[in-house]
């Protein structure tokens, strides 16, 4: 049998409907449920509603020249001094509220690893300096809160599985990496072994970067489900995340650290020891974090290849 397209194929049609939030989120999940369809595999669709930020305008100011930025923020406001200028890479719940200039010191892109529920932007590093010198800095961010619906794409065993494995399809910016890639794995294993389905639950999730939920605004969807399958997630042998592979080796982690912030669900702690996730190069994935560096052509057949397979393994 032919499985066109190539894994890359399916991460450039999926980063072709980025940023996949609001109506591309719709069209994203209509591709996924049209593909798996078409290769009879039967989806089921379970639909929620969820709030996320939409900028209307995202502007700085330094000393009369407007300087390239873009919003990451859950409400508007204005940004009047550089008093706090922040390396994104610092986690965002120690300057949640705090109104901000932020740059990510691990890219040149403009990455907006981190949202605050305080008016803020993200610039590239290249003006971090001429920031901090100006005079005078006027940013000003409007947030309208967009509200809409997602789904979870349940495709497999919804009954007793024995594996969980999750993939978001929602991005921040053009997302091949993140997660595209993780999306494209799960396609391809499920199409290609079908008979994974009699033990594993495949979960494509279409709400993990953006939520109001405060302070931990990211993984609402995982939230949602644990919520509506409790008892499905307590009696599998193992959860498994798929998220960011492909553009490196593949890394199996179950840190309990890295789950806390991987996969933020409520039983988090009480699962760890049957919880895992699959990930690429996390140094390489830093360099265009959430920007519109992340295209397809950070990820590479061969390795996407590999998580299919270390992902074919662990499901049995
Ligand atoms: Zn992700």
């Amino acid at each position: 049998m032919n499985f066109d397209p190539t894994l890359k194929t399916q991460v450039k049609n999926l980063v072709g409907l980025s940023p996949r939030q609001g109506k591309n989120l719709i069209k994203t999940e209509r591709y996924l449920v049209a593909y798996l369809k078409r290769h009879g595999i039967k989806v089921v669709i379970e639909k929620f509603p969820v709030t996320i930020p939409e900028a209307t305008k995202a502007s700085l100011m330094i000393d009369g020249e407007l300087i390239p930025c873009l919003s990451c923020s859950f409400v508007g406001g204005a940004i009047e001094n550089k008093e706090t200028i922040l390396s994104s890479t610092i986690p965002s719940r120690y300057n949640l509220d705090l109104p901000n200039i932020n740059f990510n010191p691990l890219s040149a892109a403009i990455c907006r690893n981190n949202f605050y529920f305080a008016p803020a932007l993200a610039v590239a590093r290249k003006h971090v300096s001429r920031i901090a010198r100006a005079k005078n800095i006027l940013g000003r961010v409007d947030i309208e809160k967009f509200r809409g619906q997602a789904a979870h794409l349940l495709v497999g065993n919804s009954h007793n599985p024995r594996s969980v494995v999750f993939a978001h399809y929602d991005s921040v910016g053009k997302g091949a990496t993140d997660n595209a890639s993780g999306v494209a794995v799960l396609l391809r294993l499920i199409v290609e072994f079908p008979e994974t389905l009699a033990s594993t639950l495949y979960v494509f999730d279409g709400n993990e970067e953006l939520s109001y939920d405060y302070p931990t605004y990211w993984g609402h969807g995982f939230r949602v489900f644990e919520d509506r399958h409790n008892l499905l997630l307590a009696n599998s042998e193992q959860i498994i995340t798929v998220d960011c592979v492909g553009n490196g080796p593949t890394e199996e982690s179950s840190d309990p650290n890295m789950l806390r912030l991987d996969f933020p669900i409520k039983n988090s702690a009480k699962w760890a020891s049957k919880t895992s996730s699959l990930s690429g190069d996390f140094p390489k994935l830093m360099a265009v974090y959430h920007s519109d560096a992340d295209i397809p052509d950070q990820l590479s057949e061969k390795y996407l290849r590999e998580a299919v397979n270390v992902l074919r393994k662990k499901v049995g």
